[in-house]
């Protein structure tokens, strides 16, 4: 099972892989640059080696870099547009660096100007920062919907996949608090919502899950984690969906409210928890 946490590169990408197999996870998830924007730290080539090597040795399932919450490429500004694509260009040529991982980013939000013309943006975007990718999976998050945001069900996330130039590069990272508060009945009918994501987008499009328990009920909209287990979603809705054929054998990353302990002890939970059936716990 993969399984791993956000964890900070602000020590250096080969530290955060040791923090990963010091809280007993096999990947990890870290913001590119700040979260709310800004620079990404001065690249170490010799560092990301290092990490390279830990996470061979480790057998480590792919990183999930995630792209800062600030980044809106659906935005109405032209600034804000332009901010999404610079630092959009830094971060996967960055990454393709370390080829083999994965580059998540929220779709944006509209900010009134209506989806269609939001989605239009983030597929100019794409379109303009594709070509150059190589060796790095780009994810589109699935949102909560809250407020004016894209990505709030399927059929958003499906309409940029469909029409973006390089589809073959992208793919979607499933927030399991995101859908549920999105209106997705992942507790009471797991399969449907499965079946509905492989109708609208395609369950091959299907690379990385993040794992969170929900603060508030389903259809809610705002957005807010909690620890797995102490959420509307609850152990066993968690429990089901880290076994469920569907999803076992991608990554799971944890966003819940915690330091590395909480991950550490999450982590060590949900190891318990993984089917005895398969082999790697
Ligand atoms: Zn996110």
């Amino acid at each position: 099972m993969f399984i791993g946490s956000h964890l900070s590169i602000s020590r250096g990408y080969e530290q955060a892989g040791k923090e990963a197999l010091r809280i007993g996870a096999n990947t990890f998830q870290y913001f590119t640059r700040n979260p709310r924007g800004g620079r990404a730290r001065k690249l170490d080539q010799t560092d990301m080696d290092k990490l390279r090597a830990l996470m061979e040795e480790n057998r480590f399932g792919p990183l999930l870099g995630h792209a800062p919450y600030t980044l809106n490429p659906a935005s109405d500004k032209e600034t804000v547009r332009a901010f999404a694509e610079i630092a959009m260009r830094e971060d996967l040529a960055r990454m393709d660096l370390l080829p083999g991982n994965y580059y998540n980013f929220h779709p944006g939000s509209h900010v009134g100007q209506g989806v269609e013309k939001g989605l239009d943006y983030i597929i100019g975007l794409l379109n303009l920062v594709l070509p150059a990718v190589q060796g790095t999976k780009v994810l589109l998050e699935t949102m909560a919907g809250k407020g004016t945001e894209i990505g709030g069900n399927f059929e958003e996330i499906a309409a940029i996949l469909q029409q973006v130039n390089q589809p073959e590069k992208m793919g979607v990272c499933l927030d399991t608090c995101h859908i549920h508060e999105a209106g997705y009945d992942i507790v009471k009918d797991l399969d449907g919502v499965l079946d509905a994501f492989d109708r609208i987008i395609g369950l091959d499009k299907l690379f990385a899950i993040h794992l969170n328990d929900s603060k508030n009920p389903k259809g809610a909209k705002k957005d807010r984690h909690e620890k797995i287990g102490e959420g509307t979603l609850g152990l066993s809705t968690i429990e089901k969906i880290i076994n469920h054929e569907k999803m076992q054998s991608l990554p799971f990353y944890l966003e819940t409210p915690n330091e590395p302990e909480g991950y550490a002890e999450e982590i060590a939970l949900l190891r318990g928890l993984r089917n005895t059936l398969q082999t790697d716990k």
